[in-house]
């Protein structure tokens, strides 16, 4: 495979694992890791359009299939992990783990990005499912991204262009965010402190966030939350193989050590059953299967 690829700059590894926080899933064909901006335009645009690319993040919202993923997945380097500050704007490439532009942002005395504190996810991952929690999400702060289509052309997007929805957005599916630029506003070190403390105090209570999972496993309808709907059919704590709905929040899937891509996804699908016989609302996956 690596012979059918442009000679780049970066890293090919061939049969790659691919960490993420579940835990589960078979290898990449190809791990892709970009020198730089320019290597990745180059590799875009030079890269045969019969091989299938995609890209992941921190891994925190992917079940990867069990049989592993076909063709080439981007990993973005530290290379793309840069902050910096000016003003009350805040500029993250997209390989930057939210965490830490929570912390850049305590340590600037910069408020209205600690909800990211607690998404365990990358920029590029955060922009790409407008991530979101305790009443704030990516689509009310971002003021711009810049991002590259498969063609290897870069894009300035401005936050109107997105169509940003819950958990998603309107933009095409083939954009790689590799950078997000943030406005906030200013604030005290020890205020955004105490927020961000408050904020993980609060999760650390309500979700089982040391165990292997990916966080909320479907998206809330607008009727209700989707751990309600769960709880009411009786799912709270129902196993498939070593997957399992967290009992401590039930729109939490887990795998209990062993579990299989399959075991979660199908658990997932019997919970799906299990609501719609019940209430009758479809749930949406949140989650993404990636193949
Ligand atoms: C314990 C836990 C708690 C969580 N809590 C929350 C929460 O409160 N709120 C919330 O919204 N989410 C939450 N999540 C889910 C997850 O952290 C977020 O969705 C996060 O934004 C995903 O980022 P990631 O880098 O891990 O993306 P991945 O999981 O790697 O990928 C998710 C999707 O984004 C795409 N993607 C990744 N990077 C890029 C990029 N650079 N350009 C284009 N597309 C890209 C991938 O192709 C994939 O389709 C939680 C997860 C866990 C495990």
């Amino acid at each position: 495979m690596i012979n059918r690829l442009p000679k780049v700059r970066g890293t090919y590894r061939e049969n790659a694992e691919l960490k993420t926080w579940f835990d589960v899933g078979g290898p990449a064909e190809v791990i892709f890791r970009p020198y730089d901006l320019a290597d990745l335009q180059f590799f875009l645009k030079n890269c045969s359009k019969e091989i299938p690319v995609q890209i992941i993040g921190a891994g925190s919202n992917v079940i990867i299939a069990d049989e592993g993923v076909k063709g080439v997945v981007i990993k973005l380097p530290s290379e793309f992990a840069k902050i910096s500050t000016e003003n009350n704007l805040l500029r993250a490439g997209a390989g930057t783990l939210c965490v830490n532009v929570a912390l850049a942002c305590k340590n600037s005395a910069l408020s209205g990005l600690e909800f990211l504190s607690g998404i365990p996810g990358s920029i590029g991952g955060a922009i790409a499912m407008n991530a979101g929690c305790y009443g704030s999400d990516i689509a009310e702060n971002l003021i711009s991204a810049t991002a590259i289509d498969h063609q290897g052309n870069l894009h300035k997007l401005f936050n109107s262009d997105f169509g940003f929805f819950y958990r998603g957005s309107e933009i095409a599916k083939n954009f790689i965010f590799v950078e997000g630029l943030f406005k906030s506003e200013k604030s005290t070190f020890e205020e955004v402190s105490e927020r961000i403390f408050k904020l993980n105090q609060q999760r650390e209570i309500a979700q089982p966030i040391r165990a292997k999972t990916g966080g909320s496993t479907f998206k809330n309808p607008p009727e209700k939350k989707a751990w309600q709907l769960i709880d009411e059919s009786g799912c709270r704590g129902k196993i498939i193989g070593d997957a399992q709905i967290s009992e401590k929040h039930c729109n939490f899937m887990i795998n209990r050590g062993k579990a299989r891509a399959q075991d979660l996804i199908d658990l997932g699908d019997e919970v799906r059953n299990l609501v719609k016989k019940k209430s009758g609302i479809e749930l949406e996956w949140e989650i993404k299967i990636i193949r």
